[in-house]
């Protein structure tokens, strides 16, 4: 049985004392009353990786940065590289957000340093894809999905897909308020574990998670994990409270 997973992103929210009450209050909730048979991933800021680590129950609440340079080490100013991200104990990274390709210009040749970088130093890769409005209305979603994924975690060998999870968040639902609707969802999960069989074969299409982003909250998140494709939420907003964070978690049947 593929893994169910609720991953916060954080973003750039929470100064450090901040981020230290948010996730002592998310680990408290996860131990007390979260759903046991959900994995839960907080993605915080870099500066808050190595406290926040401290304070988590690592068996309960796993830590994700969310980038990390595309080069290994050396005279890159401002980088934080995916060693240093293991070295302050991250379990995960998140690669190919939507923000980080439209501000940072991140293109493919990019994400796959990073991917790269990320999983030989020990980090496992959240994914992400997703299509912009034009995209969508103009029908193009699932050619443009396609081709995200091809071009990026469809080159790695299979073993290495202990270490993938993907999340696909449609730019349009992402901070807007607007959420696919739990069709739209379940149609492009289908569609991503289709290519995922076509790549790699059924087995590894039915073991790999694929997550949710995109303007989830408590009162929909039942909906939209309801759908047999759809393993769990990259959550942003949400995930900056506990409660709801931890209501999102508790949202499978
Ligand atoms: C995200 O940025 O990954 C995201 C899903 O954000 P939000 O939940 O705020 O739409």
């Amino acid at each position: 049985m593929r893994k169910k997973i609720v991953a916060g992103n954080w973003k750039m929210n929470n100064t450090l004392q901040e981020g230290i009450d948010l996730a002592i209050d998310i680990n408290k909730l996860a131990a007390e009353k979260a759903d046991k048979n959900v994995d839960i991933i907080i993605a915080p800021p870099y500066i808050h990786l190595s406290e926040v680590g401290k304070l988590i129950d690592r068996d309960r609440v796993l830590l994700s940065a969310q980038n990390c340079a595309a080069e290994q080490k050396g005279a890159f100013t401002g980088e934080v590289s995916a060693e240093m991200l293991w070295s302050v104990g991250a379990d995960y990274v998140i690669i190919g957000h939507s923000e980080r390709r439209a501000y940072y210009h991140e293109d493919n040749t990019i994400l796959n340093k990073k991917i790269k970088l990320a999983l030989d130093n020990n980090l496992k890769v959240i994914f992400c894809c997703g299509e912009n409005l034009e995209q969508r209305e103009s029908n193009k979603h699932f050619e443009v999905i396609k081709k995200q994924l091809s071009e990026t975690v469809f080159t790695l060998a299979k073993e290495y897909y202990d270490s993938i999870i993907l999340a696909y968040e449609p730019i349009w639902a992402i901070g807007t308020g607007k959420t696919a609707s739990p069709e739209q969802a379940q149609e492009i999960h289908k569609f991503i574990r289709s290519l995922i069989a076509e790549n790699y074969g059924d087995n590894l299409a039915n073991e790999t998670s694929i997550l949710y982003g995109g303007s989830c909250k408590p009162s929909n998140a039942k909906q939209i994990f309801a759908n047999a494709d759809v393993d769990g939420g990259l959550i942003g907003g949400a995930a900056l409270k506990a409660e709801d964070f931890i209501g999102i978690v508790n949202s499978f049947k």
